[in-house]
């Protein structure tokens, strides 16, 4: 597999071209933001958690029945997936009150739901990537009726399959973020990551927070916080 060009470069992830235009490598970047770019830092060994991290967790997730872009790791931040068109909606997860919904709605971080929530943004950085409904996100074209359906079943999916495999490493899944892609025939795939960045991970006795929150609130410990997650997965794994 031939590396070539550098086709995109996000806050946390670079995007190279392959020999093969239905795969990209993606390499994960130390670089960290938060508030939509405003804040900005580095966490030392992120980018090597978050490719290690996200891969195992896809494979799970692919064993239950959720197809992802997830092909091949290949070294310590760079992996091989599937070229998808990124649906742009950023799919949250909720199963515990915090962040932007405590804010929002006036709920107390750590209320427990009754169920869990899906709710999607629009990924449009220029605007903040804005809170939207399934009927905006149609009747804007982002998606159809039934790519929303698959998406909120998959998201779903993913929240049982993580939420059990979690708690097993004493660790709470408070919330979490998703994005989907299409492959050329249209098949939705989950993409992008499942990290400390894109989750909230509370210690199960402590409620100690084990992730990005640690950087975006200033608690510190904020590399300690990636590496114990990883190190709870890997004896789990
Ligand atoms: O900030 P908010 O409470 O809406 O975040 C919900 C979840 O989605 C958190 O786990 C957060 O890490 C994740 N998220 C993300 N990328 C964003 C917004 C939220 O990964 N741009």
């Amino acid at each position: 597999m031939q590396k070539g060009e550098q086709l995109y470069e996000g806050k946390a992830k670079k995007v190279f071209a392959t020999d093969d235009p239905q795969r990209l490598i993606v390499s994960y970047k130390d670089d960290a933001t938060a508030f939509n770019g405003q804040k900005k830092g580095t966490i030392a060994g992120k980018g090597a958690v978050n490719n290690r991290m996200s891969n195992l967790l896809m494979q799970r997730l692919e064993q239950a029945g959720v197809p992802t872009h997830f092909i091949e790791e290949l070294n310590e931040r760079e992996t091989l997936v599937k070229r998808v068109e990124i649906v742009p909606l950023e799919v949250i997860v909720r199963n515990i009150a915090a962040g932007s919904f405590s804010q929002r709605y006036g709920v107390g971080e750590g209320v427990v739901f009754r169920e869990p929530t899906v709710e999607f943004s629009y990924k449009n950085d220029a605007l903040g990537d804005p809170l939207l409904n399934a009927g905006h996100a149609v009747a804007m074209g982002l998606a159809t009726e039934s790519e929303l359906e698959t998406i909120c079943a998959y998201a779903l999916r993913v929240d049982k399959e993580l939420r059990e495999f979690w708690a097993g490493c004493g660790v709470t899944l408070v919330d979490f973020k998703l994005e989907f892609g299409r492959l050329p025939d249209g098949t939705i795939v989950l993409a992008d990551e499942i990290s400390p960045d894109t989750c909230r991970l509370w210690d199960s006795k402590t409620g100690e927070k084990l992730d990005k929150d640690r950087f975006r609130r200033d608690l510190g410990g904020v590399e300690e916080a990636y590496r114990e997650v990883m190190e709870r997965l890997l004896l789990r794994i």
